[in-house]
Order: C-alpha cells, then structure tokens, then sequence
C-alpha cells in the first residue's frame, strides 16, 4: 500500500477552537508581562545609561537560569494544538523535491534531517516530520550531519553549534526520539543512514545558499528512489517559496507581500510530543568528544564567553530584550545604547523560531507600537528579504549579483586614487586610521557581534579603503564571517552587498569610489550617535599609515 505524502499535509482533527483558547491564553500572559513591565520600568533606564559598557546587546543573562518565557511558551504550545495532529498544517510550507510522492509500505522510521533549524520546538520541519510518522504510525529519528570545516566557520561557530546541538539531543532523548550526528557530509551519510535502517522518508529543512542547497540537492540525487524528499521551510515565517516567486527590487517591493500573508502564517506553534512509535533497534549514542576532535576548522577564533549557546539561552536573550524593548524603536541605531535585541546568532542557528520571537514581541503592541513595529519590519521582512535575495541571485556574494547600475558606477569609479589603502592583515588588526573604524572591529572579534549601525559603517570604509570592490567585498565577507557569531547568513551576504554594491538600496549623489553608492562617514556618526563613548569603550586607536 502507498501513502500520499500529500496526505499528511492536509487538515487533521482540529480540536475545538485552538484559536480562541490561544487568544484566552495570551490575554492572561499579557496582562501578566504588562504588569511585570511597568514593575521594571524603573531598572529599563540603566539601559540607556551614557556608560558605554552597557552596549553590548548580548544580555548577562543568557545563562539558562531565569527563564520565564520558556515554559510560557510551552504553556502557548500546548493551548494551541495537543500535538501536530490536531493542527491544520499549511500545506505551502512543504515542497517534496523527490519524484516520488508517496512513502512506501516500509516500516523504517521518518528522518527529519535537521540541518539549519537547530531546535525541537517551533520547527515547522520536526513538526512535519512527526505529523507524518503520526499518520504512517511510525518511528521518527533525527539526524544531523557534521562536516569538519564550513566556509570561514572557526571553533567559535563550531562551540556555539555543538552546545547546541547537545540541548537538542536531550530534549529529543526526553521525549523519546533518537538523535543521531553523523560525521560527514550529507550526500553520503543521508543516504547510508536510509538505506541501514529501511527508512520510509526524508523531511528536510530549508537555506537558500549555495552549499546547503547543493548538500540538499546531493541527498535527493543519492537516495533511493522509492524515498520520498521532503523540504519545509522552518526558518521564515512566509515561505521564501510563497513571499514571491522573483529577486525582490528592495523592502518596498516585498513588504507588503509578506505583510498581507502574516494572518495566514504568524500563526501559534502546536508542540513536539513525545512520540510513541518506538525505533525497533537502539542507535549509538552521540559521542560529542569525537564530533569535537573531528573538527578542521580555524582553532584561532574562540567562543565569548558569556554567550551561550542553545534554545534556553536563546529564551532569556529574547527576555531580557523585552524588558528593553521601548528602546528598540527610538535608539535601535545608536550603538551606545543596549537596544538592540542581540538574538541574530541564534537566528542563524536556527536555535529559537524567529517566528516565536515576533510572537512574544508582538505582546507589547499596546504599550511600545513604534519598537514591535520596528522589530517586524527588521526581523521578518528585511530578513526574509535577505533569504528572498540568496534563493534568487545564484550570485549573492559576488560583485556578479549587483543590479547593473552599481556595477557599471563602482567599474566608472574603478581606477580613482584609494588613500588609504589596507590589506586585510592591517583591517583585521585593527590598524586602520579611524578609532571608530577599529572599535568596531574590535567589538567583532571580542563580542562576536558588531552592532548593527556600525556594520554599515564598517563595510562601506572597507569599500572606501580597499584595491578594487571586489577586494573589498571579499574582505567584508571574510572578517564578518570569521569573527561574527551570526555570520555566513543570507542577512550577513545582503548586509555586505547592500553597503558595496548597493543592493536593494538606491543610487545617491556621485562621488570618488563609491560612485553613485550610498555614502556614509564619520561626521555623519557622530551627529548619530556619542562616538568617542563608543570608541572609549572599545579602545580602538588611530594608526596612521607611513
Ligand atoms: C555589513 C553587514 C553585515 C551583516 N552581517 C550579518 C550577518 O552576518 N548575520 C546577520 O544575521 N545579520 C547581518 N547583518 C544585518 C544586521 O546588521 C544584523 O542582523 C543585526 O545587527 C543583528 O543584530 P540583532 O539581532 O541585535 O538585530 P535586531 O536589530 O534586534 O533585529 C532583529 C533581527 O532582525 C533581523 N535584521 C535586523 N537587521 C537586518 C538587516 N539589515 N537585514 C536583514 N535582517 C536584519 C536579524 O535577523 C536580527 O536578528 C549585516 C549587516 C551589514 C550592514
């Protein structure tokens, strides 16, 4: 007998009214936070103290105590839907890549292949995943394939995505699903694991750049025909395959696209259950000391401390940013002030949903509109615009992606005189003429993160100071992928594109280098926002070239 894997995407038994006992639920939370709020309101002013030491956005307490929000999400979760069975999943977040569309009458187990989105909960994917083995009445197994060294990857990414993991494997042992790391690439260790354990389906998820895209395509390429691939995107809240079917010109092109279908898709997450189809065989046990003496990757680079890695961290990161989040709307652009939510490493780790985040943002509508609005605006559309740009622009971080415009003023600009002009040894030393220029990549490789003023500062100088843009680009790339905890990410590929090359901006007035590319400068930062503060804080210094 053959199963319809579309099947499994059409509605379940909806239990009475999830809705409205959701609706319930987040009305007595949010009663609750408001109070809780307007009680801290007092301590909220420390935040925007003029002591530059409080700019990190990275919260002291991104320990895994004190974690309210955690089990209020759970709380959520449960409101909603007992399991994924009883919600009615959206079709439009799953695409089946294989030919085939139908799980065989094998008894193996369901693979969700986690790749991206390193969670349990809120993972449209895993959801998937079990809403199938649920149907099928069979077992479910993850598996996530570690390669030793990944484009500038260094130990601090790898620390940040092993401590990660781990909080996975746990909460997955909990609830009785096996978690697998298989060491090495996924073309053949996919495939192998299938093929041993008679595995009736792959649900994978979804990244829209070069090198998960290929691993994606490679594992379809080697599994064997009657196993049915099945990729749901768990990373945006709209679909990059629903948002729009092109390269989107800029945020005006693609925000109301995105804003129109959020009734739709910014929707509560049912929770992953513990799963009562058991493996008939015990997989081995992950031996993490092994994952890390696999590693190849740059040893140089090491973990901040204080920066933890996993979905609780990530939980009290989200906390201590709401109980900012007046901040966020007025001094989000002053890297003085603690405003910003600092959650983007576990973004990019895919280690809490950001479609969880927007849901608890979204909680302090009435009381700080202007901040959740601008948080939205940051975090689903100028970051699905980011997934947009990569999923169709085979050329998202070369100088071959720009629109013809920037391309042809950065090439009539080729030739004007670079005073000065660095290498990368001297801009990753910090040796550049410009205090505010080295802070800022002093905080890079210190904090892991740079704030994101500044990020737009820091690669335009790079342009500005640098052989050719081409050079320039590849040394963005290189110094933001090495050393910021939430690097190699589409944002990190458009950020650098966008201060360059222009993408998804607009040209400006003409002037040497950057031709007809936005220009930003150090005057210009300093009626923004209190440098010498910042620079205070950093200790960059000014190294004037011989
Ligand atoms: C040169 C350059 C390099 C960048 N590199 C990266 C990178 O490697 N990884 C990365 O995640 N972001 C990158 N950005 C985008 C942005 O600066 C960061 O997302 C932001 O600073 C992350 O900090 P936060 O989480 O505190 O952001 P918040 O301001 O709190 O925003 C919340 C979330 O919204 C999203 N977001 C915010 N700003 C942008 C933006 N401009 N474009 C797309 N999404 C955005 C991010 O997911 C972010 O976590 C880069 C920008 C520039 C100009």
């Amino acid at each position: 007998m053959l199963q319809s894997v579309r099947y499994s995407c059409s509605q379940g038994n909806l239990i009475t009214n999830p809705i409205k006992r959701l609706f319930a639920m987040k009305r007595a939370s949010k009663s609750k936070e408001t109070s809780e709020s307007s009680k801290k309101s007092k301590n909220d002013s420390q935040e925007v103290s003029s002591d530059p030491a409080s700019a990190s956005s990275f919260s002291k307490t991104t320990s895994t105590t004190s974690n309210s929000l955690y089990s209020t999400f759970q709380e959520n979760r449960i409101s909603c839907a007992l399991d994924i069975s009883q919600f009615q999943f959206k079709k439009k977040r799953v695409r089946i890549l294989s030919n085939v569309k139908e799980v065989d009458d094998c008894r193996g187990p369901i693979v969700y292949w986690m790749s991206r989105d390193m969670r349990v909960q809120d993972n449209w994917a895993f959801l998937y995943a079990q809403l199938l083995a649920l149907k099928l009445e069979l077992p479910l197994v993850v598996v996530f394939c570690l390669v030793p060294k990944f484009l500038n990857a260094t130990i601090r990414h790898y620390k940040f995505l092993l401590g990660g993991l781990e909080e996975v494997a746990a909460e997955c042992e909990n609830l009785k699903i096996p978690f697998q790391l298989l060491m090495g690439p996924a073309k053949d260790r996919v495939p192998q694991f299938v093929e041993k354990n008679g595995v009736a389906a792959v649900v994978c998820d979804f990244a829209p750049l070069r090198v998960p895209m290929q691993w994606v395509e490679d594992v379809k390429n080697n599994l064997a025909d009657t196993v049915p691939l099945i990729q749901v995107d768990a990373h945006n809240v709209v679909p990059v395959w629903v948002a729009s079917d092109k390269q989107e010109y800029g945020a005006r092109t693609i925000r109301n696209k995105i804003n129109t279908k959020l009734g739709e898709f910014l929707t509560e997450f049912p929770p992953v259950v513990e799963h009562k189809y058991k493996l008939k065989k015990n997989l081995d046990s992950v031996d993490w000391k092994k994952a890390y003496n696999s590693l190849e990757c740059d040893m140089s680079v090491d973990a901040v401390p204080g920066v933890n890695p996993g979905y609780k961290a990530a939980c009290a990161q989200l906390e201590n940013f709401c109980r900012r989040i007046r901040l966020f709307g007025e001094k989000r652009n002053d890297p003085t002030v603690n405003a910003l939510s600092g959650l983007s490493p576990w973004f990019h780790f895919g280690q809490i949903s950001v479609q969880r985040c927007v849901l608890a943002v979204r909680e302090y509508k009435g009381k700080h509109k202007e901040s959740v609005e601008a948080f939205c605006e940051e975090a689903i559309v100028r970051r699905e615009l980011a997934d947009n740009f990569c999923y169709f622009n085979k050329n998202y971080d070369n100088l071959k992606g720009l629109h013809e415009w920037a391309a042809k003023t950065l090439n009539d600009h080729r030739k004007d005189k670079r005073t000065p002009c660095y290498s990368l040894e001297e801009f990753e030393t910090c040796h550049t003429h410009d205090d505010l220029w080295n802070s800022a990549q002093i905080q890079l490789a210190k904090e892991g993160k740079m704030h994101g003023f500044l990020r737009m500062y820091w690669a335009k100088k790079i342009l500005e100071w640098s052989e050719s843009p081409e050079k320039a680009l590849e040394i963005a790339i290189l110094l933001n992928d090495k050393y910021s905890l939430d690097g190699r990410d589409p944002n990190g590929y458009v950020g650098c594109m966008w201060s360059i090359g222009g993408i998804h901006d607009q040209g400006w007035a003409e002037r040497p280098i950057f031709g007809k590319i936005r220009y930003m400068n150090y005057q210009g930062c300093k009626r923004k926002f209190d440098v010498k503060a910042f620079v205070a804080r950093y200790g960059g210094k000014v190294y004037n070239k011989k």
